[in-house]
């Protein structure tokens, strides 16, 4: 890196509030490739915040950062934006503060397909726009627990003395403004405002076995409340199947998710919203850390490019129902407390 884009980023730095060693950590990343890489799966809110920025200046301005709003205790809460294709892609990671793998596939993607100039990846951005929300809960990340923060609160949908579980919060019926889970009505007007044609919602599972006993390492589901319209129940599916096989392809192995039916779910609410709402589970498989934030890496570029090259649409959508179901627990593992999407 030369200096000038270096005192460039040492200005967005500054001005950003970011004072994190940064002509340190520039010139680390310059000097690594992007692969075989070993990804921070924890990056603090600020190294987050700092990753984004900086991808958005080696960009050259194809990728667009926005602070779309604050936690309940300040927190900048960032969507990443890239692409200016006609097809509208959405993914949101980390809505439960302690299931992060998504946010750093999130950074993966957008250095895979915003930084240099490789002609797939050209041809790509002028097929689709991809819009992230990129950690939706920081207060839970901060805290390694599930809910947004607000002890106060004697949510519905949550534990009284810590706060609301957001993906429970994503009803259409209940507006933004009205919507007592703060990062979740962040999340309802970024959808609201882009119209995503796909919105798919990164989460993380115990581990669990198929029948035979083999471990799956993700799970993926459609809407199941019977208000989605079974158009966009099949597109849906369509996803579901790319999801399959991308992370499939990738040495894992996905079985479906066995989630509810209610209307605040994310995947049913932005069901119920017309979007090809999908939800993604993956596994928390210490030992396979590295290789999950890939393989969410590679479920997001097959969405990507499955909708720029019009594939997704040629799915079958009956072959999500013949996606593997979850089976139980592995042994030794905790069954959840509640259900994880
Ligand atoms: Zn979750």
């Amino acid at each position: 890196m030369s200096l000038k884009p270096r005192i460039a980023l040492l200005s967005v730095f500054v001005s950003a509030g970011l004072l994190v060693a940064p002509a340190a950590q520039a010139a680390e990343t310059a000097e690594t490739s992007v692969d075989g890489r070993t990804v921070d799966p924890r990056p603090s809110t600020a190294k987050l915040a700092f990753e984004l920025h900086k991808l958005a200046l080696l960009s050259h301005g194809k990728i667009r950062v926005d602070k779309i709003g604050r936690s309940n205790e300040g927190r900048p809460v960032w969507a990443a934006r890239v692409g200016h294709g006609k097809t509208r892609i959405q993914y949101v990671t980390q809505q439960h503060g302690d299931e992060p793998l998504g946010t750093p596939a999130a950074l993966e993607f957008l250095r895979q397909v915003g930084v240099g100039h490789s002609p797939w990846a050209q041809k790509l951005l002028s097929k689709v726009t991809v819009d992230i929300v990129v950690r939706a809960n920081p207060d839970g990340h901060e805290r390694d627990w599930r809910y947004n923060y607000d002890p106060d609160a004697t949510p519905e949908y949550g534990e009284k003395g810590k706060g609301y579980d957001i993906n429970r919060y994503h009803d259409p019926a209940v507006a933004p403004k009205d919507n007592p889970a703060t990062e979740a009505g962040l999340i309802q007007r970024r959808n609201a405002s882009f119209k995503p044609d796909i919105m798919v919602d990164y989460h993380m599972q115990g581990r669990y076995r198929d029948a035979n006993g083999r471990e799956i390492t993700a799970s993926t589901l459609w809407p199941t409340n019977a208000g989605v319209k079974q158009s966009d129940v099949d597109f849906a599916k369509q996803i579901a199947v790319v999801v399959q096989r991308s992370i499939d392809g990738n040495g894992g192995y996905v079985s479906q998710y066995p989630g509810g039916d209610y209307q605040g779910i994310a995947r049913n609410g932005y069901g119920l919203l017309g979007n090809g709402s999908v939800l993604i589970e993956l596994s928390l498989i210490p030992e396979r850390e590295q290789q999950q934030i890939q393989d969410a890496l590679a479920s997001m570029l097959a969405i990507a490019r499955t909708a720029a090259d019009g594939s997704v649409r040629k799915v079958d959508p009956a072959k999500a129902d013949a996606i593997p179901p979850r089976g139980p627990a592995l042994p030794g593992t905790v069954e959840e407390a509640h259900e994880a999407a």
